[in-house]
């Protein structure tokens, strides 16, 4: 097996210029905290794209949930880093019941131990945390628990994917593919990027994972090939986790979903299906769509995409910091702005 070193060595050797994108959050951090991209050739450009769950919620979905945590009888449930994304001037933080939580299925406890309140768990991620709340759906309809909703805002990551590729103002020769979505999906799953004739490596987050998934794709694309390799095949299948797929399935319908700054995408979001929709918090509280605008100044949209980075924001390290976030993508540990704040200021 090759070496960080020697992969970097031969990465050296290759002249082509290629921008390579990484979709997913982690691989983000990742890339940022082991210095990976200062170890490459200036001719490879590597870029973040819409793989933060909590930087593609759209103000709105943000909205929604405020609204829900500003009634009495509710309690909201969520992931610490949706707590501080600002939405008019407003987050989910000014609300005293607002509960973090760190496993889902906390949200259940919540429910059986405040039976005079409705629990809501603010469904977010992709295809890697969607069976997780569809398991909890499942077990609080086994329990027949009443007050316990979702509010649904998963989403699935090929048509976010498919929408950069056909991206005429920046093309991505190829893709780093998130290896927890496709211990899910399945590699199969990304077989349409290299059907389009593109190429991805699906990878893992450590160091040499993702330099090497980093080689992989630098010789695809040095060669001209299309293909989707799967290197995280310690984890990653061509079918993926079936039991897992089949809750999703049972669960959710696919339906178009809002994305911040990439507007609405079809067929990218998960809505609880008619067999559940008694967890549906859209259905039991009324909950209507609103078009919230950005945060003043904020370019996440464009940074999700691929088309700007944090640097080309006038609020990044100045009005936007990570204890003074403007936008979500300085808000989350997975954000492309806070992996910048963090490891590449001067
Ligand atoms: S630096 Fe702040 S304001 Fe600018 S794009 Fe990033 S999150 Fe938005």
């Amino acid at each position: 097996m090759k070496s960080s070193a020697d992969i970097f060595r031969e990465i050296a050797d290759i002249k082509d210029r290629m921008t390579l994108m990484e979709v997913c959050g982690t691989h983000t951090m990742s890339i940022a905290k082991f210095g990976i991209k200062s170890l490459l050739p200036s001719n490879i450009n590597i870029i973040s794209g819409p793989g933060c769950p909590v930087c593609v919620t759209s103000s709105g979905d943000i909205f929604k949930a405020i609204q829900l945590a500003k009634k009495d009888d509710v309690i909201v449930a969520t992931f610490g880093d949706m707590l501080r994304v600002p939405c008019n001037g407003d987050s989910l933080i000014n609300y005293k019941n607002v509960k973090t939580i760190y496993n889902p299925m906390d949200s259940i406890k919540l429910a059986k131990d405040n039976p005079e309140k409705e629990v809501v768990l603010i469904g977010i991620g992709f295809e890697t945390t969607a069976p997780i709340i569809a398991s909890v759906i499942i077990s609080a309809d086994k329990d027949n628990i009443g007050n316990f909703t979702v509010l649904p805002m998963n989403k699935v990551v090929p048509p976010a994917v498919e929408l950069i590729i056909g991206n005429k103002n920046n093309k991505i020769d190829g893709f780093i593919l998130p290896g927890h979505v496709a211990a899910i999906t399945g590699k199969k799953y990304f077989d349409f990027i290299s059907e389009k004739g593109g190429r991805g490596v699906i990878s893992g987050f450590d160091p040499v994972g993702i330099s090497s998934s980093i080689y992989e794709l630098v010789l695809m694309i040095k060669n001209k090939k299309s293909a989707i390799v799967n290197n995280y095949g310690c984890v990653v299948s061509d079918e993926g986790n079936v039991l897992a797929k089949q809750i999703m399935k049972d669960v959710f319908s696919v339906s178009d979903a809002e994305w911040r700054g990439l507007g609405v995408i079809k067929k990218s979001g998960l809505e609880i299906s008619e067999k559940y929709s008694k967890f549906d918090a859209v259905k039991k509280f009324g909950i209507k769509n609103v078009k919230v605008s950005e945060s003043s100044g904020c370019i996440c949209g464009q940074i999700l995409m691929g088309n700007k980075l944090p640097v080309d924001c006038s609020n990044y390290a100045t009005k936007c910091t990570p204890s003074n976030p403007i936008g979500p993508c300085m808000v989350s540990s997975e954000g492309t702005c806070a992996a910048y704040y963090k490891y590449f200021r001067d």
